[in-house]
């Protein structure tokens, strides 16, 4: 197969032609700058600076305490949840925001073991982001009953599902390589055997078009401020199958999870809806600013969106190619296949840190996370085709002058 040499024009075209393009003016990006960093912080919503303004100015200061009421704030996390259903493929009822993703985590896992007595193992893989993990490790710490966490590499997962096997935990997009697991497939394995499965889906929601209910997901959990855009902090959701509301329970029973709060009786009953994952308040604001961002989301295809991110990982790929990267020590860590792929594209090099810096310096906002590996995410919603153009441009310009060799000694900072 001959390919013809891509060029600037190209990718102008291609913007142009972009049904999505018009989607790009509904965010906030400050001028001067280029950011593939969505899939850690997305970018701002100018519906969430509106929705939040709104929510200070009108609904607590104005409102003041019958805004609970007045403006709906005790069914936020169900409006919200709902809206986000649609997004992952699954019914509004099946979702609530809540807390954060490893709080979540953490309510889930342990209700999965309930619901299934005599099964002693979690079964996860040893990629997993750290703080799935670190969840697992310390459900596993608390509870006497001798359960057992086995992290595996992803090929020993097939075989090691087995009837002690109570859930398998796995996210749906590595964080570090990009690569997407295959929810027919695992789904499939754990159900098997008789086990239930859990997807983080923190790396897709908002951004590929998960389809929980078609693949028969037991439980999900994401969290707002990556694709979603809810800014730094937004809470996250958590999303139980229809299958699994009436039966389940979680452990963190607070008062808005119980059937009705204000009764304020002495004794937990759950609500008989997914509001029995709720533990405490909302957060109001925070929430507040998260409905904006998903308002924003919902008014583009998420078909088109998850088109548009597998051709601009596909783009960088052959531009990266195109411009002999390899030759300065880039190794593509991510699958090759787009369909393989989320919405990011990572490179491991040596000086992956000192490049990144020096790609920042230029304004162009990447990240970094160890060993070496230079993560490049793409939000369709606002990524532009002449983004990742000037993007690879700009990176060989960095190792043909060898400009990063300025931050080659750097100490790496708090967060990467
Ligand atoms: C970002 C991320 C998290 C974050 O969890 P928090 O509780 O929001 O800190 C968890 N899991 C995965 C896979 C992530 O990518």
């Amino acid at each position: 197969m001959t390919h013809r040499k891509k060029t600037k024009d190209d990718f102008l075209a291609m913007d142009a032609a972009d049904p999505l393009a018009c989607e790009r003016q509904k965010y906030s990006l400050p001028e001067g700058t280029t950011y593939f960093v969505g899939n850690s912080l997305g970018a701002m919503p100018k519906a969430s600076r509106e929705r939040i303004l709104q929510a200070v100015e009108q609904e607590w200061a104005h409102g003041l305490v019958e805004s609970w009421n007045n403006a709906d704030w005790i069914n936020l996390p169900e409006r919200i949840g709902s809206k986000i259903a649609t997004l992952i493929g699954a019914s509004g009822h099946e979702v609530v925001v809540a807390d954060s993703t490893s709080v979540n985590l953490a309510k889930l896992i342990v209700a999965a073991l309930q619901l299934k007595p005599g099964r002693k193992t979690i079964i996860t893989e040893s990629s997993s982001f750290p703080t799935d993990l670190y969840i697992m490790q310390g459900i596993a710490n608390q509870l006497s009953s001798g359960v057992e966490i086995k992290t595996l590499d992803r090929d020993e997962i097939k075989h090691a599902v087995d009837e002690n096997t109570a859930l398998l935990v796995l996210s749906h997009v590595d964080y570090r390589t990009g690569e997407l697991l295959d929810m027919d497939e695992y789904s499939n394995i754990a159900h098997d055997a008789g086990a239930l499965i859990l997807w983080d889906l923190c790396h897709s929601a908002g951004v590929i078009d998960v389809e929980l209910n078609k693949y028969n997901a037991d439980f999900a959990v994401g969290c707002g401020y990556k694709y979603l855009n809810g800014g730094p902090g937004a809470p996250a959701f958590i999303y139980v199958a229809d299958r699994w509301i009436a039966t389940i329970n979680q452990p963190l029973t607070g008062w808005m999870g119980h059937q009705s709060p204000f009764e304020f009786s002495q004794k937990h009953k759950p609500a008989d809806n997914i509001k029995k994952m709720l533990t405490g308040t909302p957060p109001v604001l925070a929430a507040s600013c998260l409905e904006g961002a998903v308002d924003t989301l919902l008014e583009a295809d998420i078909q088109l969106v998850r088109q548009k991110s597998m051709q601009l990982g596909q783009l960088m790929i052959e531009l990266m190619q195109q411009f002999d990267c390899e030759s300065f020590g880039f190794e593509l860590v991510s699958p090759q296949i787009a369909v393989q792929r989320g919405s990011q594209v990572c490179y491991q090099h040596e000086y992956g840190y000192a490049i990144i810096k020096a790609l920042i310096a230029k304004g162009f906002l990447a990240d970094y996370r160890n060993p070496g590996v230079l993560r490049f995410g793409f939000a369709p919603v606002y990524q532009r085709y002449i983004d990742v153009w000037n993007l690879v441009s700009v990176l060989v310009d960095i190792m043909e002058r060898e400009s990063w060799k300025v931050f080659k000694d750097i100490k790496q900072q708090a967060v990467t």
